[in-house]
């Protein structure tokens, strides 16, 4: 890195958590099936609207000592710390893409992942209103760059697919549900904006983590078989790790034949 290209990673770290602070909202609201967009962001205890110094992004939460002004009650370690996760997002894309339809697409996603991943970790449900324009979104991006509309619209069946005939058959057997459809179209999501190739990379990355998390969890008899792991938490990293490394991976394993 040059001197010269500091400002512009200085930039995509401060648009990344100004953005991250907006997907606070989304977490916080969507599973409430509240308005994302009205009315400004308040105290959930109090209901106290904030003053613009109380929405700087990581710096108010340090500032403030990580509790409300008024009524003291202790703010979520959640908002500074997807405040700073979307910020390294937003450096680490810029570094690898530059601008570009790719780095717009690869936020967009990033963004969209970002936010099914802290919703289901905490209630177990991958909201509509991300997943369904995801796969719309990620189809549009790809007759503008990769993976091309071809491998997209292969992404999405065969993504959705698979965990569709899955769920399905789980169901068949176990007469419960394993799967939710939230997981399908998240995976189709996934096959919109990173092609069929990566979409595969992305489940055997989720369910070998899945299993070795699961496998430790009933190990230590802190859960058991009966215990639903977050599976879109799963997804979610697995799409994050094959979408940074998953075409050298590809290209390497495919330079061995
Ligand atoms: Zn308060």
């Amino acid at each position: 890195m040059t001197i010269d290209q500091v400002p512009g990673f200085l930039a995509a770290a401060v648009f990344g958590a100004v953005v991250g602070s907006f997907l606070n909202v989304c977490i916080y609201r969507l599973p409430l099936r509240r308005s994302v967009a009205w009315p400004g962001s308040g105290c959930p205890h109090c209901k106290r609207r904030l003053a613009w110094f109380e929405n700087i992004p990581v710096l108010s939460y340090v500032v403030l000592g990580g509790r409300c002004r008024t009524c003291r009650t202790p703010i979520s370690i959640r908002y500074p710390i997807i405040e700073l996760l979307t910020a390294f997002m937003f450096v680490v894309a810029w570094w690898l893409y530059g601008p570009g339809a790719l780095l717009v697409s690869r936020l967009v996603f990033g963004c969209a992942l970002i936010v099914l991943f802290a919703i289901d970790l905490e209630h177990h449900l991958l909201p509509n209103p991300i997943t369904v324009p995801g796969i719309v979104v990620g189809f549009a991006f790809s007759f503008f760059t990769d993976p091309g509309w071809l491998s997209s619209l292969i992404g999405i069946l065969v993504g959705g697919g698979i965990l569709y005939a899955i769920a399905e058959g789980y169901y068949w057997i176990r007469h419960e549900e394993g799967l939710g459809m939230g997981d399908v179209k998240m995976l189709a999501m996934v096959g919109a904006f990173l092609g069929w190739k990566l979409t595969l990379m992305t489940l055997m990355l989720a369910s070998v983590a899945g299993s070795i998390v699961g496998l430790s969890l009933i190990a230590t008899r802190r859960g058991d078989m009966k215990y639903a792991l977050p599976f879109g938490t799963f997804l979610a990293m697995g799409a994050a790790l094959a979408a940074l490394v998953g075409s050298s991976v590809l290209n390497w394993y495919l330079g061995l034949f």
